[in-house]
């Protein structure tokens, strides 16, 4: 079968044939129908990310996977034919963190799909039975493939880690894959929503998404304290991670309010500097969030077969452009997901 893999660090994947997964115990064979390009994989890609230096070569990435049941281990009973959306965390079940419900914290990740185990660059993927999730025929492939990551996170960092509550005023900082879906899960909660981004485009985007103000950041402070009768916002998901960006989310939110942290950044030269004065005093809550568990993202894929939230996808392009989709995420080119047709 096909894979396009990582030969070496910043250099284009390249095209290679691998052996087909066969399942064993407990396992499902997904055919990859779809898979979502993400902005983590240009870092994957590039050696950028904290795991890279222990990461083996040739790696294949693509951690937002969406495909078929195509065939199954022993001991494992799931209708082949199923259509599926692949949980990238492939937790042990048995440290702390496991046992409190927290997979996404896992000590000893069994899989990290994708960013240090082989993903969905790939044709065919073998997957524990238990960690794909059921989508229903309704949504497509396509649109499934950006539920696991863009769609999923925005998901935890909104509701589960934001505690979102109805008629807050919410700003989401950065429209891209993550934040155009928080958008809509916080104004699928009943918040007044704000988008801040410097992409005129992406503003546009959430503006058709619903969003209550589209803003560029010199103009931000100024509006969403319009918004709130001068408070500020009661809750900022920032998408971003960078020491600008902290800084647009500490002059955005109210005495009180909460900061949830999503985007990160690995480079050094933007990483944020922290204002203790302002958190203590103003009593402001920076709340890390990561990734998503497996009954949460069973939720969201239930808004979204409700018609409730949608995936945004930006671009459908074939498996063999991976490289090409890298370059567009990398170029901060995409509105949304773009994904990758991968198996025929
Ligand atoms: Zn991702
Ligand atoms: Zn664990």
């Amino acid at each position: 079968m096909r894979s396009m893999a990582v030969v070496a660090f910043g250099e284009p994947l390249v095209l290679r044939d691998v052996a087909m997964p066969q399942p064993r115990e407990g396992e499902v064979v997904v055919k990859v129908l779809a898979c979502g390009v993400c902005r983590t994989d240009v870092k994957i890609v590039g050696g950028q990310m904290p795991f890279s230096h222990t990461q083996r070569l040739p790696h294949i990435p693509g951690h937002e996977i969406a495909g078929e049941i195509v065939s199954l281990g022993p001991g494992v009973s799931a209708p082949i034919g199923q259509r599926v959306v692949v949980f990238n965390y492939w937790g042990c079940g048995r440290c702390p963190y496991c046992l409190a419900g927290q997979e996404n914290l896992c000590d000893d990740l069994r899989g990290f799909v994708g960013f240090t185990t082989p993903g969905g660059f790939e044709e065919f993927l073998a997957v524990p039975a238990s960690h794909v999730l059921p989508v229903p025929p309704s949504v497509s492939a396509v649109e499934s493939a950006a539920m696991s990551c863009a769609l999923g996170t925005g998901y935890h960092a909104v509701v589960t880690r934001g505690r979102v509550q109805a008629g807050e005023t919410v700003v989401v900082l950065g429209a891209g894959g993550v934040g155009l879906h928080a958008l809509q899960f916080a104004r699928v909660a009943g918040c007044r929503t704000a988008a801040v981004d410097i992409n005129k485009v992406k503003l546009d985007a959430a503006r058709s998404l619903g969003a209550d103000e589209v803003l560029f950041p010199q103009e931000a402070p100024s509006r969403v304290r319009e918004m709130t009768g001068g408070r500020g916002a009661d809750l900022v998901i920032d998408c971003v991670g960078t020491g600008d960006a902290t800084q647009t989310a500490l002059g955005l939110v109210r005495k009180g309010g909460r900061i949830v942290q999503v985007g990160y950044t690995t480079d050094a030269r933007h990483f944020p500097h922290l204002p203790t004065a302002t958190l203590a005093l103003c009593e402001v809550s920076l709340i890390g969030a990561r990734y998503i568990t497996r009954p949460e993202l069973a939720r969201a894929i239930e808004l979204v077969s409700r018609g409730l939230v949608r995936p945004v996808i930006s671009d459908v392009m074939d498996f063999s452009q991976a490289n090409e989709a890298l370059a567009r995420v990398r170029a901060d080119e995409a509105v949304g997901r773009i994904v990758l047709q991968v198996a025929r």
